[in-house]
């Protein structure tokens, strides 16, 4: 029997938004972590690219956020680069219309303005580079007291590019009791310190890439 995005225990209006997508089957990933990132639990996830982690972390998220005050987002989405940050948007908007949640990016390269003015509407799942965060959190433009739910995504990326700094500052000005999901190609060196200094009791998964073997191996 194939699993359904319903019976991972997703609500009605995710599902329907997913299968307008011709999005109907979970990836291993997702069959993997959805479960547990919906019961709130740090998830520490190890699956290369393609494999579907946007929708790993982006569907529990929307189906757990609260709504979010100006300037004080609730969930954040920390990606390595400019372009990534734009595609987890562009696929989490949808979904966050069904489920009536705000979602936004913020990266440099551009202006300021629409940035600040969007923070200032309320988004409830900004969606971040940690360079033009920084800079906007000083600018007195984005308070990370209420983020609650925290997806470090290409951990690995981050760390590559020299990030790992800021990634801890921005860590430590979100909530205490926070959800920590991180999703990494390889999870030794430092992403293994960020995991131990900055999870409790994360649970780990694996998932290899998607091919026809590995799924005719599981049914
Ligand atoms: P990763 O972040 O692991 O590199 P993505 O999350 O970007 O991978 O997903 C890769 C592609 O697969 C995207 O185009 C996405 O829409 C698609 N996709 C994700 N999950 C599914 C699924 N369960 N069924 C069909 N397509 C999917
Ligand atoms: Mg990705």
């Amino acid at each position: 029997m194939t699993t359904t995005f319903a019976q991972l225990g997703l609500p009605d209006s995710l599902v329907q938004a997913l299968s307008k997508r011709d999005i109907s089957e979970p990836f291993p990933v997702q069959e993997a972590t959805i479960p547990d990132a919906l019961d709130g639990l740090d998830v520490c996830g190890k699956a290369p690219t393609g494999s579907g982690k946007t929708l790993a972390f982006g569907l529990p998220l929307l189906t757990n956020v609260e709504k979010a005050k100006r300037n004080r987002p609730r969930a954040l989405i920390l990606a390595p680069t400019r372009e990534l940050a734009e595609q987890i948007k562009k696929e989490l908007v949808p979904l966050g219309k069904a489920t009536g949640r705000q979602i936004a990016a913020i990266y440099g390269g551009v202006g300021y303005g629409p940035q600040k003015n969007a923070l200032r509407k309320g988004v409830d799942v900004l969606v971040a580079t940690p360079g033009r965060l920084e800079d906007l959190m000083e600018q007195g433009s984005v308070n990370l007291g209420q983020v609650d739910i925290v997806v470090i995504d290409e951990a690995d990326r981050m760390a590559d590019m020299g990030f790992m700094p800021a990634v801890r500052r921005i860590l430590d000005s979100t909530s205490r009791n926070r959800q920590t999901l991180l999703f990494s190609a390889t999870l030794d060196g430092d992403i293994a310190v960020l995991s131990r200094d900055y999870q409790h009791n994360p649970v780990r998964h694996e998932a290899g890439t998607i091919e026809p073997e590995t799924i005719d191996a599981r049914h």
